[in-house]
């Protein structure tokens, strides 16, 4: 198997590498496409994304190249009922708001002390090897005036 030297963006393929996994031109690509636009798209939306970049790559490759991406830790799942999954390049840990009106998916700093104190409502003996948080909601619509003969 011969190697394609990546001349488009060697930092990227120096992240993948760092992380255990073996750069490919598809791993890349669809890496990048994660990172340039941060809005947690779904495989799909990746794999529209990656067509514009990667006329030749399939779906099943999209989704072979996630799956990897994912379990070196370059990117998460994010997972939503009755949704499919969706990609997040934030390594931090966060909690993500699903604005339900407009469908946007936004990252949410947790602060460090806050982590931990969750952490610490497990049951004595058992670790979290990860902690899913999710708000849905909208927009907050502007307080309503005071009323005063109700
Ligand atoms: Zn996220």
């Amino acid at each position: 198997m011969t190697m394609i030297a990546d001349t488009q963006n060697p930092s990227l393929a120096q992240r993948i590498t760092d992380r255990g996994l073996r750069p490919t031109p598809q791993r890349e690509v669809v890496y990048q496409v994660i990172l340039a636009k941060r809005d947690h798209p779904t495989a799909e939306e990746v794999f529209a994304r990656v067509k514009i970049l990667m006329s030749t790559i399939s779906l099943a490759t999209v989704y072979n190249c996630l799956e990897a991406l994912v379990q070196y830790g370059l990117i998460k799942q994010v997972n939503f009922v009755r949704e499919p999954t969706r990609y997040c390049p934030n390594l931090h840990e966060h909690a993500h708001f699903h604005d339900e009106a407009s469908g946007k998916i936004h990252d949410i700093d947790i602060p460090a002390d806050l982590m931990a104190r969750l952490r610490s409502l497990l049951p004595a003996g058992y670790a979290a090897v990860s902690v899913d948080l999710s708000f849905r909601g909208s927009v907050r619509s502007a307080p309503a005036p005071a009323a005063h003969n109700n």
